[in-house]
């Protein structure tokens, strides 16, 4: 007979939202009896996830300095029309690091290697038959498919590439649309870890998920020619498709959230609804546990209606971003998409870093909207409504 073992917290899957969790709660609380159980044989999978320090609050960027492996003043844009440094600081976590560092503090309450395949909101049950009881389980297993989400898609892969001279680039860019256009808008995103190392990332907003990768890889190694960057070796691949929401039914999404463990990071449709980015969301709901606690013992009903209320209030607050996803999905011709960003990133730093930390003024919202729109007015106008866009999704 199976005997089960008791926490008083489980998290199912240590990628940044569920290991983030974890490791701030046990530092906060040492004596918490937790568990974080991974299916792979590290944390944080293969990533390299970054932030703009103006995402994060002075405390949130202070107790992430021991994950961050490299930090930069500036960052800087290129479009056919504008080139542009803006001095925001821009900050990289590689989940290798992240995994050294939570590991090691994490000891024995991480249990990788390790794949869940039931969950509740009192126990798990592992691909071994063991199973684990707690009064708080949390699910944060990654990004599920929900059809009260209507989705566009940021889809990439990046090479890590070696040089054998240097590139003389001290800053990222984190949008170089100054490239040919193709299957949406697509822009080069390159970040110098060393005088000799950049990643490289070949991006596509996109209407559709799939993508060849061979093509791709080419396309990076052709843009590292082009700027005479000589390639010595290929050291890392990366890829991804993250969802950029459209439009949605929150009251169906949180119908389906309502049993089970609850959902955290891309599981909970925790994200940037723009750019798919989930560090800051990942962040928020972090201290928003370890606060819970302090007052009393976190369950899973209680976490539950914690996230449920923060992503009410998130998703209230971003209906302006689902509008511009929309024109920038539907409105926009495909290949005339990046026209799109171009106008934004004419605007002042102030308001490029508040749309970045989803924090837009109501000032903000009419400036990014007024004036002669990049895309035709009438296509702008019919995006308008959030329901349209869903009752297609749903066709
Ligand atoms: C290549 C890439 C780069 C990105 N860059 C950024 C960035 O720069 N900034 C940013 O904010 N966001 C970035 N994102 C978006 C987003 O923040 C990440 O996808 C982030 O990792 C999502 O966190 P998560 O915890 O929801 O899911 P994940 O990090 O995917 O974690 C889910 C974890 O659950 C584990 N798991 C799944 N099923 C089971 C199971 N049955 N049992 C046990 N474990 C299980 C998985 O192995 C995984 O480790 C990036 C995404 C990708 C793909």
């Amino acid at each position: 007979m199976t005997v089960a073992k008791n926490f008083d917290i489980i998290i199912v899957g240590g990628g940044l939202s569920g290991a983030l969790v974890a490791w701030r709660l046990k530092y906060h609380y040492p004596n918490l009896s937790l568990k974080l159980i991974e299916r792979d044989k590290r944390l944080g999978g293969n990533h390299t996830w970054c932030f703009f320090d103006t995402d994060l609050t002075p405390n949130q960027r202070h107790y992430l300095t021991p994950l961050i492996i490299k930090q930069w003043p500036a960052y800087a844009v290129r479009f056919p029309e504008i080139s542009r440094i803006i001095h925001t600081g821009y900050a990289a976590i590689s989940s290798s690091h992240f995994h050294d560092v939570i590991a090691k503090d994490l000891g024995d309450a991480i249990l990788t290697d390790t794949k869940v395949i039931e969950v509740t909101g009192q126990s798990i049950k592992l691909d071994d038959g063991r199973i684990f009881n707690a009064p708080c389980v949390i699910d944060a297993r990654g990004a599920t498919l929900s059809p009260n989400l209507a989705l566009g898609y940021q889809k990439f892969l990046a090479l890590e590439l070696e040089l054998s001279t240097p590139h003389s680039l001290s800053d990222p860019i984190i949008m170089d649309a100054t490239v040919s256009q193709d299957d949406g808008y697509r822009f080069l995103y390159t970040l110098p870890f060393s005088p000799t190392r950049l990643l490289i990332y070949d991006t596509y907003y996109s209407d559709q998920q799939a993508f060849s990768v061979e093509k791709l890889k080419d396309r990076i190694l052709d843009y590292s020619n082009h700027h005479g960057w000589k390639v010595a070796s290929i050291l890392r691949e990366e890829q991804g498709v993250l969802p950029i929401i459209l439009a949605g039914d929150l009251k169906k999404f949180e119908v389906e959230q309502s049993s089970g463990a609850p959902k955290i990071g891309l599981a909970g449709a925790l994200f940037h609804p723009t750019t798919g980015y989930s560090l800051p969301d990942a962040l928020r709901i972090t201290d928003l546990l370890t606060q819970a606690h302090h007052k009393e013992n976190l369950t899973s009903e209680l976490a539950r209606t914690l996230i449920s209320r923060y992503r009410q209030r998130s998703w209230r607050s971003q209906s302006y971003f689902r509008l511009l996803n929309r024109m920038l999905f539907q409105a926009g011709e495909p290949l005339a998409r990046y026209k799109i960003l171009e106008r934004f990133y004419k605007f002042d730093t102030g308001l490029i870093q508040r749309f970045y930390a989803a924090k837009l003024k109501p000032l903000d919202r009419l400036r990014i909207v007024f004036g002669k729109p990049p895309v035709p007015l009438l296509a702008a106008i019919r995006c308008f409504s959030e329901t349209r866009t869903l009752r297609r999704w749903e066709k």
